[in-house]
């Protein structure tokens, strides 16, 4: 088989959105699977499907492009605010976009009723981790703006946390987000279909067994491809953390000293780990680099250690005789580590089935 490869179990990843779906379910709150860490491949996308998504949500155009391509069915959301010169993309392609600007919005009205349809509109509301988001005192003006306008309509109300500087979705950050929906209700005498809460990082708090108010919507990307909260990247009870591992091809193993001779200055890449020990080490390279992985992002397995990465060659710790050219070896990736994989155009898809796994409750 072609290495570097990402072998990707569909079972287990619909297992684990099954999973999260099933969790969050008695709590009135549906799960938008997020596909933007793998490009909208159709296979994965539509394993988020069998396990339970309601909707998908991508960042970027060109994935939701991708999938409605390949005539993947479900409802689908721009997750970040679109870009104005691509409004006319975003209301053929997708039902709802998520927003915080007006001008947008104003585009996207005018594009839809070129369109002779009628665009949602989520507007997400700055809560605290400075990423996107409108400030909560200026939530009001745009949704009279929303309102006001021909050919969109309000989809709903959103946040996100934890991404940028990681603020904890908690229960004051929900809480204020559900407060925030029921006066834009009152105020604007309707109802708000979506409150859309965040993201993997949500987790905690909506399965702590906490009032989670009004918000019916979670959008989930890491935690079912990886089986982790982000937050503090443990694994989550009951869910595979292997569903998709990276392998990698061994090109040269050797003994060699553990340190480097000669005068030193900088490495092609900063952040490599300092080379520690005396002596002979066994020494491996895997035919993969910073080009397709984060190599701090990567979980060796057992008697394999991570000495550094250039732009295509992972340099690994060994046992003796632990490992010989021509050799495959797998490693689990968190979230930095598989979305540089998944747009390597070095590293290949394998896609694999397995029966349903009984994981540990
Ligand atoms: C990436 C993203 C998500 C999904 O985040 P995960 O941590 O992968 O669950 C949700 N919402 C927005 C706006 C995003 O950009």
């Amino acid at each position: 088989m072609t290495a570097p490869r990402l072998d990707i179990d569909l079972e287990k990843v619909r297992h684990n959105c099954r999973t999260l779906v099933d969790r969050l379910a008695p709590k009135g709150i549906d799960v938008t699977g997020v596909t933007k860490a793998f490009l909208g491949a159709s296979e994965m996308a539509q394993a988020m499907l069998d396990g339970g998504a309601t909707s998908l949500g991508d960042s970027r155009i060109e994935n939701l492009q991708a999938m409605r391509g390949f005539s993947v069915e479900a409802p689908m959301r721009l997750i970040r605010s679109p870009m104005l010169s691509q409004v006319d993309a975003v209301v053929e392609l997708v039902e709802i976009s998520f927003n915080t600007e007006s001008s947008v919005i104003s585009a996207l009205s005018l594009s839809a009723a070129q369109h002779g349809i009628v665009h949602g509109v989520v507007i997400m509301v700055e809560l605290g981790d400075l990423r996107e988001g409108v400030m909560p005192d200026d939530l009001s003006d745009l949704v009279a703006l929303v309102m006001s306008l021909p050919n969109v309509r309000l989809a709903g109300l959103g946040t996100n946390l934890a991404c940028q500087t990681g603020v904890i979705p908690d229960v004051a950050k929900m809480d204020e987000l559900s407060r925030l929906s029921d006066s834009v209700e009152v105020e604007f005498g309707i109802d708000i279909e979506m409150i859309t809460g965040g993201n993997s990082a949500n987790l905690s708090w909506a399965l702590s067994g906490v009032d989670t108010g009004r918000i019916n919507n979670l959008r989930l990307g890491e935690s079912i491809l990886l089986g982790r909260d982000p937050l503090h990247r443990q694994a989550i009870d009951g869910l595979h953390t292997d569903a998709i591992t990276l392998v990698a091809e061994v090109i040269e193993a050797k003994d060699k000293p553990a340190m480097p001779w000669g005068d030193v200055a900088e490495a092609a890449f900063s952040g490599q780990p300092e080379r520690t020990g005396d002596g002979t080490i066994h020494q491996a390279i895997l035919a993969v680099g910073r080009q397709d992985i984060d190599p701090d992002g990567l979980t060796s397995p057992t008697g394999i250690d991570v000495l550094g990465a250039s732009s295509d060659h992972l340099v690994v710790r060994t046992m003796p005789d632990a490992i010989s050219v021509g050799q495959e070896v797998s490693f689990e990736l968190n979230y930095s580590a598989l979305v540089r994989a998944m747009t390597s155009p070095f590293v290949e898809r394998t896609y694999t089935e397995h029966p349903v796994l009984a994981v540990a409750p």
